[in-house]
């Protein structure tokens, strides 16, 4: 039986981890191992804007109809004695050409008042290559419509593997086979020919796409066009984004479902901890139960009472969570007086380390701390000249380490990787939080700061309760019994 995880990457067509391949710190998938991707220009920055034209085609007279002016505009080049002059099936192809020469194909391409109309968009561009050539050919054709049809045009051909962007790179490609730029294998050339109708498709259209990118390999191309088509198209419409929905800006009330029941945990927590309290004298391990679950509850409860948790914040208290569940259950396995000491001295020793360093600071303490406290800290179990710091990690491990060792890998898996990009302000995280994708296709899928009023990040509430009640289980297994929980829908 195929593992569900499997079973998605399969579908999802990606490279699972184990397909990467190790070198030193870095994880490459197999197209980096094979240096694909190196000095190739793009699809979307490059080529499409060179191959617009074929794409106005298909978005103005439908795909069957622009298959058909592609065809009769392949015959114009096979047919020419001095075919190998016309190999470039691009706009800065077309204006690389005599005049002459430019016009017959432009020619060719404007040939009836269909596909002017279609091609008539080309002009609302400034930097056209060939302008005039093109302006007397669509005989200054003005089209009102220019805009909607070249974002229906870029919307259609913006990702490089649909069907409509593989059209454009087929005629591309036909264009360096008939100008004899391209050589083939004459069973390749009849399926390419007979394309989209010969041949299985699932196997001709990325041969296509890969041999119209190859077409690019070691050769210059003028960026001057490509560079010029996002800029104007960037300068002369606007930035487009969903309305946001009010579902987004308010999830259910946080309050009412899960801030209750934790006020009453805190309660029941509270109570308990006076049952089990043995003594006055320093007694670790109890200290260490309750005080981590109490800190679970106080973290949950701050991160869900703002968005309900839809927030940074709200990553970074699963982090928080997930490092007590991990710690705690090691403590509790291993159960040795002196390991709750150390894991008490540790921290003891970090209160002493940030108060000595903050009287090194020059001028004026941050305000986030309080320095009196701190030494209070530092000195409360022993007297600090007899407290150690250790610099490392409290149990010479890291986080993972002990999750291996005490069976918790799954839950690091779960929660670690993506809560400390959010901790460490990483690319990722950001773009999640703070960058919405632009809906214009001509502006290429850019991203814009959505800072006014932040779109909901996915909820954390349940991963929060699972951690929560798995660190309330670790308490009632140290001291029996506390059975509440916080319930599944509470
Ligand atoms: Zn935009």
């Amino acid at each position: 039986m195929t593992k569900p995880a499997e079973k998605k990457f399969k579908s999802q067509d990606r490279t699972s981890l184990a397909g990467h391949k190790r070198e030193g710190k870095l994880l490459k998938p197999p197209f980096v191992q094979f240096g694909v991707g190196k000095g190739l220009v793009s699809w979307m920055n490059d080529r499409l804007p060179e191959m617009v034209w074929a794409a106005l085609l298909i978005a103005a007279l439908g795909r069957s109809a622009a298959l058909c002016s592609f065809r009769e505009f392949l015959r114009f080049i096979a047919e020419r004695p001095d075919r190998e002059l016309f190999w470039d099936g691009t706009l800065t192809g077309f204006a690389n050409l005599d005049l002459d020469k430019r016009n017959d194909l432009i020619g060719v391409l404007c040939g009836s008042e269909e596909t002017r109309q279609a091609l008539a968009p080309l002009l609302w561009f400034d930097g056209l290559p060939a302008r005039v050539a093109w302006q007397q050919m669509l005989q200054n054709h003005k089209s009102d419509r220019a805009e909607i049809l070249l974002m229906e045009a870029v919307r259609m051909t913006l990702f490089h593997q649909t069907q409509e962007a593989t059209d454009c790179r087929w005629v591309r490609l036909m264009c360096g086979v008939f100008g004899r730029r391209i050589v083939m294998r004459s069973e390749e050339l009849l399926q390419l020919n007979g394309y989209p109708k010969f041949g299985d498709q699932r196997t001709v259209r990325p041969s296509i796409r890969a041999a119209e990118g190859m077409m690019d390999c070691g050769q210059e191309r003028d960026p001057t066009w490509s560079r010029a088509f996002w800029l104007e198209c960037w300068e002369k419409t606007p930035c487009m984004t969903r309305v946001p929905l009010e579902s987004d800006h308010d999830p259910d009330d946080g309050r009412s479902t899960v801030i209750a029941p934790l006020s009453d945990i805190r309660r029941q927590l509270e109570r308990h901890w006076e049952n089990t309290h043995p003594t006055t004298a320093v007694e670790a391990k109890h200290d260490a139960v309750f005080g981590m679950t109490f800190y679970a509850v106080r973290v949950m409860e701050e991160a869900l009472s703002l968005a309900d948790g839809r927030t940074v914040l709200g990553r970074l208290a699963i982090r928080i969570l997930l490092e007590i569940r991990i710690t705690l259950r090691h403590l509790l396995e291993e159960n040795k007086p002196e390991l709750w000491r150390s894991w008490r001295a540790y921290g003891v020793g970090q209160a002493k380390l940030s108060s000595l360093k903050l009287d090194q600071l020059p001028g004026s303490p941050p305000h986030y701390l309080d320095a009196d406290n701190l030494t209070k800290i530092a000195n409360e179990d022993l007297w600090e000249e007899l407290v150690a710091v250790d610099l490392g990690h409290w149990t010479r491990a890291d986080l993972r380490k002990l999750s291996e060792k005490v069976g918790l890998k799954d839950l690091y898996d779960r929660y670690y990787g993506w809560t400390s990009a959010y901790g460490h302000a990483h690319w990722g995280a950001v773009r999640e939080s703070i960058y919405a994708t632009c809906l214009n296709p001509l502006h290429r899928g850019h991203r814009f700061p959505v800072c006014e009023k932040p779109p909901p990040l996915p909820a954390v509430k349940e991963d929060l309760r699972v951690l929560l009640n798995a660190i309330l289980s670790e308490l009632d297994s140290a001291y029996p019994a506390f059975d509440s929980r916080i319930g599944n829908s509470a």
